[in-house]
């Protein structure tokens, strides 16, 4: 499982609080502060190629995709 999807588990446990409790305890993975990890693409969950300008926080792929419609546009 990749740091990514960790988030899936909880659909999971919710229905066993003891091992819910065990997993924030021992499993839970980092909050990064910085590094590849610590930005996330909101729309995908990719973690490269991360555009943070304009406060955006989505790769690269998605911004291509959606650009357009938040607004800018390409001038060549
Ligand atoms: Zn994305």
């Amino acid at each position: 499982m990749t740091a990514s999807d960790w988030r899936k588990l909880l659909t999971q446990l919710k229905a066993k609080p003891q091992l819910l409790k065990r997993f924030f305890k021992y499993n839970k993975p980092k909050e990064r502060k910085f590094g590849v990890a610590a930005f996330k693409c909101e729309r995908c969950g990719r973690f490269g190629a991360h555009i943070h300008k304009y406060g955006l926080h989505l790769c690269r792929q998605c911004f291509r995709e959606i650009a357009e419609k938040l607004g800018f546009k390409k001038y060549n």
